[in-house]
């Protein structure tokens, strides 16, 4: 044993019910074993097994949560030990699941499921565990930004006036988009008749709450005026813009994703590539790359 391992004093027996049926017995050779939990083979983890069903876990991944609600699902998914026979692939990062290792599954859809680690991910969940608590609190999304007047005419929340929907038919070198930023060129847009607010019919409807698949809280639509220089980077695309801005600052939170970044959802239709294009994990780490997951036994 390393010196600094042998001082801390690991429990030789856990008993953990909710995790496995029998008591886990710590094993001190652990370089060799794949967790059943995270389907990881990590050197130097503290490593339990029960001997009578050959199950093997991280004393770590003993504690992951139950019930989870992670950035690319709508709805929350559960751990569970293994998976009914099949193929599944990862909802994350598009990889194989292997059914002999825990996996989280949504209950509501019969064929959603990822990876524990996946799940877990810093971008994906915040690893607050929802057992027991009732699923409608998760229901704020979908709230419009804008009160219809009348035919054509609207209040939104983030301006003080009436915006008229109009078609712009010239292209005007000084007019943006409050929310995009991005010129005003032919198109549908609503704008201000007091002063120079003007949005894209599109950029109206992005609702006051936002699910994004990069941040695991639901962030809140604001308005950082671009002409005020108190603009803000992006997490996502690391540009400095104004406009309007979802962010989430609850708990430790700082993440803010302009409107273009907060547009894209998953999967992606580009067009220089013939298939569907998903986020990565991390930009460092690339999906499946890491040299001890185990994606197939076969
Ligand atoms: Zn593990
Ligand atoms: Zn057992
Ligand atoms: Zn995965
Ligand atoms: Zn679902
Ligand atoms: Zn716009
Ligand atoms: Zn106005
Ligand atoms: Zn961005
Ligand atoms: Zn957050």
């Amino acid at each position: 044993m390393h010196s600094v391992c042998a001082m801390k004093s690991i429990a030789f027996v856990i008993d953990l019910p909710k995790r496995h049926d029998h008591p886990l017995t710590y094993f001190p050779r652990q370089t060799s074993l794949i967790c059943n939990v995270c389907g990881l083979l990590r050197k130097l983890y503290p490593t339990y097994v029960c001997v009578t069903c050959n199950f093997v876990a991280h004393n770590d991944c003993m504690y992951f949560p139950s019930i989870i609600k992670i950035s690319r699902h709508r709805h929350r998914i559960a751990y569970k030990s293994s998976l009914r026979s099949g193929e599944w692939l990862c909802g994350v990062c598009r990889q194989n699941i292997e059914i002999h290792y825990g996996a989280y599954s949504c209950d509501k859809c019969c064929d959603y499921v990822v990876h524990s680690i996946c799940a877990l991910g810093k971008d994906v969940c915040d690893r607050e565990d929802f057992e027991g608590v009732p699923e409608e609190d998760d229901i704020a999304l979908g709230v419009e930004s804008f009160y219809v007047i009348s035919e054509g005419v609207i209040l939104h929340f983030l301006h003080d006036h009436h915006l008229y929907l109009k078609v712009s038919i010239l292209y005007d070198e000084n007019k943006f988009c409050q929310a995009c930023v991005l010129p005003i060129f032919q198109g549908t847009i609503y704008s201000c008749i007091n002063c120079d607010f003007i949005l894209h019919e599109t950029c109206a409807k992005f609702g006051r709450k936002l699910q994004h698949a990069l941040h695991p809280h639901p962030l809140t639509l604001r308005h950082v005026n671009p002409y005020e220089y108190v603009g803000f980077t992006c997490d996502a695309c690391d540009r400095y813009c104004g406009g309007f801005i979802y962010g989430c600052h609850l708990k430790e939170c700082d993440f803010d994703l302009d409107i273009r970044c907060a547009s894209i959802s998953e999967p992606v239709d580009y067009q220089g590539h013939k298939h569907p294009l998903y986020l990565a994990l991390n930009p460092e780490e690339k999906p499946g790359s890491s040299k001890y997951r185990v994606i197939s036994e076969t």
